[in-house]
This record gives C-alpha cells, sequence and structure tokens, in this order.
C-alpha cells in the first residue's frame, strides 16, 4: 500500500475536515453562503497572543478571541486546575441543596471583587444566559414586592446583549431582530451616547447629560409603574468600543434611583480587568442594582458566566414562598468553576488588571497618530478596549455607506499583515489579552497604519 507522506497525510486530514464542517457544522453569526464556497479557516493551537491556523499561518490576536481570552492562550495551570477538577468530581448540579467545592469558593471570589453589594451569583454558561437570568431575577423581583406591572427594561441602541430571544431583543442591533419578530413584549430602546455620530454640535459632556435625559424621557413615556430596569454595558463594545462622556453615567445613575427602576450593568465584556479595574463600574463610580459577567471570568478556557445580584435583590427574590424557579443543568459546573478560580488566581498574581491599565495607555498614545489620517473620523479607548471609526468626510463626518465594507477590507488588509482586527460597523475594535507587550502592540499599530494607507489609497481618500 503506497504510504503519503506527513505533510500531504495532514493536508489530506484538514481537507476532510473542511468539508465536514462545511456539510454539518451550523456555524455563529456566519453567511453561510459564503462559507460553501470557500469553508472555513481551522485555527488548530494558539499560545500567548497568537493563533496558529491550518498551514502553519501564525496570526497576533489583537482581540483576544472575542475580547476574551484575558490572560492570553496556552496557559497550562489552567489545562492542569482543569484536569484535577475533572478526575475528582467530574459533574454535579447545583439543583435544590446541593453545592460543590469549586462553586462555593467561586462565588465568594466574585462576591468579594465586585462592586458594594453585588454579592449573590447565580451561575451560567454565556453572557446571554447570564442576561436572561438576570431578566428572571427581575421580574421576580418585582412581584415579590407587589409590583408585577414592572415589567418593561429599557436598553439602548447599538447595545450588545446576547443571542438568546430576550437577549437578543435587547440589544440594540436591527440586524439582531429582522429575522426572528424581535424584540419580545416589554423591551424598549433609547439612544446611546454616541458623541461621534449623534452628537452634533454639542460638547462631549452635554451630549451625555443629553443622552441620559432619554432615560428619563423613556420612563415618563411608558409610565414609571411599568418600568422595570435599565440595561446597559459601561462601555459599548461590540457596536465599536462606544465610549460614554464622563457626564453620562452619573446622570443614568441618578435617574435610575429617583424612578426607583433596577440599574443592570452588563459587564460581560468589561468584567475581570478589561478596563484597567476589575470593574468598568468603578471606573464611573457606581455599583448597579444587577450585573453580568462572562468573558474575562474564565478568559473562555470554559464556558461560564455569572449574573450578580445585590443583597437587596437577591434577598426580595429568596423571600417568596417556593424555590427561584430557573438554572441549568452545568450551573456551578466544579470543573468551569476550577477554571474560572485559576484564571482569577493568575490575573491577581501577574498584576494583570494593572497591566491592562498600562498596556491600555500605551495603545491609546499610539493609536493617537492615527486621529490625522484621511480614513479615520475618531479613536476611542479605555484600558485594553479600542475602537478606530472610519469616516468619508472628516469635517461632516459623513461614514461610508456599510455596503461598501471598508472597514472589513481594513480588517482584512491587517490580516494579510497577520494582524487579528475586529471590523464592527464602521469602527475597527481592538481588545488584546492583558498579556501583550509594547512590542506586539507596536506590530499591530505598523501593521494597521499600512492597512489604513492601503485601503485609502484604494479608495482615493
Ligand atoms: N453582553 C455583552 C456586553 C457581550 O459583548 C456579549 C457577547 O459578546 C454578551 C452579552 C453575550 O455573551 P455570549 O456570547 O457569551 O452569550
Amino acid at each position: 500500500m503506497a504510504v503519503l507522506p506527513a505533510g500531504d497525510r495532514d493536508e489530506l486530514q484538514r481537507r476532510r475536515l473542511r468539508d465536514a464542517d462545511r456539510l454539518y457544522h451550523l456555524h455563529s453569526f456566519t453567511d453561510h453562503r459564503g462559507l460553501a464556497e470557500s469553508g472555513a479557516f481551522i485555527v488548530e493551537r494558539a499560545q500567548g497572543c497568537r493563533i496558529e491556523g491550518e498551514g502553519g499561518v501564525v496570526l497576533l490576536d489583537a482581540v483576544a478571541g472575542l475580547g476574551c481570552v484575558n490572560v492570553g492562550y496556552g496557559r497550562t495551570e489552567i489545562a492542569q486546575a482543569a484536569a484535577a477538577a475533572m478526575e475528582r468530581l467530574a459533574y454535579y448540579h447545583t439543583f435544590q441543596a446541593v453545592t460543590n467545592p469549586e462553586a462555593a469558593a467561586l462565588a465568594e471570589r466574585i462576591a468579594t471583587l465586585a462592586p458594594g453589594a453585588l454579592e449573590r451569583v447565580f451561575f451560567a454558561n454565556s453572557g446571554s444566559e447570564a442576561n436572561e437570568t438576570i431578566v428572571k431575577l427581575v421580574r421576580a423581583y418585582w412581584r415579590a414586592k407587589g409590583k408585577p406591572g414592572r415589567r418593561t427594561i429599557i436598553a439602548r441602541d447599538y447595545g450588545y446583549h446576547g443571542s438568546t430571544l430576550y437577549t437578543a431583543g435587547l440589544t440594540g442591533l436591527p440586524y439582531m431582530h429582522a429575522a426572528f419578530g424581535l424584540p419580545l413584549d416589554d423591551v424598549a430602546h433609547i439612544a446611546a451616547p454616541y458623541w461621534y455620530r449623534h452628537g452634533g454640535d454639542l460638547a462631549p459632556e452635554d451630549f451625555g447629560r443629553a443622552a441620559a435625559a432619554a432615560l428619563a424621557r423613556k420612563i415618563e413615556e411608558l409610565g414609571p409603574e411599568n418600568v422595570a430596569a435599565f440595561i446597559a454595558e459601561p462601555i459599548q463594545v461590540t457596536a465599536g468600543a462606544i465610549i460614554p462622556p464622563e457626564s453620562y453615567w452619573p446622570e443614568i445613575v441618578r435617574i435610575c434611583r429617583e424612578s426607583g427602576i433596577l440599574l443592570i450593568a452588563d459587564e460581560v465584556v468589561t468584567g475581570f480587568g478589561r478596563t484597567g479595574v476589575w470593574f468598568a463600574q468603578s471606573h464611573y463610580g457606581f455599583e448597579a442594582d444587577l450585573m453580568t459577567c462572562a468573558k474575562g471570568l474564565a478568559s473562555a478556557y470554559i464556558p461560564i458566566a455569572a449574573a450578580v445580584a445585590s443583597e437587596e435583590v437577591a434577598d426580595v427574590v429568596l423571600s417568596e414562598e417556593g424555590p427561584f424557579q430557573h438554572g441549568f443543568t452545568t450551573s456551578g459546573h466544579p470543573v468551569a468553576c476550577a477554571v474560572a478560580l485559576k484564571n482569577i488566581e493568575i490575573i491577581e498574581r501577574e498584576g494583570l488588571v494593572a497591566a491592562a491599565a498600562a498596556r491600555g495607555r500605551y495603545l491609546a498614545q499610539r493609536l493617537a497618530t492615527f486621529v490625522d489620517h484621511p480614513l479615520v473620523g475618531e479613536v476611542r479607548s479605555m484600558g485594553l478596549i479600542a475602537g478606530i471609526e472610519l469616516v468619508r468626510d472628516k469635517a461632516t463626518r459623513e461614514q461610508y455607506p456599510l455596503e461598501a465594507g471598508v472597514c472589513s477590507q481594513v480588517a482584512n488588509a491587517c490580516l494579510m499583515r497577520g494582524i487579528i482586527v475586529r471590523p464592527t460597523g464602521n469602527s475597527l475594535v481592538l481588545c488584546p489579552p492583558f498579556i501583550i507587550s509594547e512590542a506586539e502592540i507596536d506590530i499591530i499599530v505598523t501593521a494597521l497604519g499600512e492597512a489604513l494607507d492601503e485601503v485609502a489609497r484604494a479608495l482615493g481618500a
């Protein structure tokens, strides 16, 4: 029997896998017509800030997967923690009155790190599930308070809260609604504090206050007796790293407190250090009534998320007769909790929150030079989250039509230079692992500059 050389065998195996993927795998957020032609790119391994795909292609990941691999790839001690936990207790549920050592320890760890009175932790498997959990906690809270009419949750345009039915409805991106008849009932949206795009002639701080006033107006319009909560990401990362003016959050907090509605901070991306503090709420000086976190909790080494309620909210919900009828088979999974505990230990031991702040400052300083680039309208950043907004006309802030895919062209030009950045709308988002070095940031910024030049030349900008 003829034996193929090892290289050919690998290539054959890859082709088989690509065909299997094309035939059987339904991908997240993917145009399957395009996929059917090209097949998917197979990522095979990763280390530090770099991923390696088929054919030995190595790419510097300036987005940490999806803003989640905060401690970087290839941490052996996390793999060991998972293996040890799995060998000792592969699984047990946390329904009724059962727990496991890892779930108990992780709940305590989160309660200790989370702002203020955010102390009661419900485990889920994804950010979407954590936000779904929050919605049920909110409903149960108002029911227990004797105000079941308070059901509407106000969210924002450009917000992202997940892809389950309710959370996709909370999400303020029309393309998430169109095919599914969303949002479901009892969801309302207000404008986002997106100064560059919607600020007009207002100074950022005046715009921040005006954007917050939209919440007060919406509560009035709906009737305060019908409004349950306001949900928001401290920084809207998915839609292009939209960073609100400093005046925004204090006003939002005041309005929530005065109208008595609950405030939910979606810290799925920002939680666990990404903005250079443990939770972005601390940056803006507030404590929400409820919070979700996911990505940074275990640096996505394993699926795990948490919905965290304040003492007061949890006490009200749990004061009702009978159980809180909610939960997932794998809530508080011992292996997932062990991985999260190890991830948090690494963040603390290596001072990675401070590193995110320091590297973030360096990244901001390097990106600032792009402000004068003909394609760039605004550069914004906080910690290790950065957004570069592209523009056709700098004076009028006219955008390129989204169908022109200018942002994707720049991202592709970066890819050709070995760098992954994320195009979203008319912005490019960067959110690298916290272990990124200054030298790696230099590589990213150089590639990005060349990519911007290349696309500008092609557009005659
Ligand atoms: N909330 C925010 C702010 C997010 O960015 C995301 C995902 O990107 C989610 C919720 C949903 O998380 P998941 O994709 O884990 O369901």
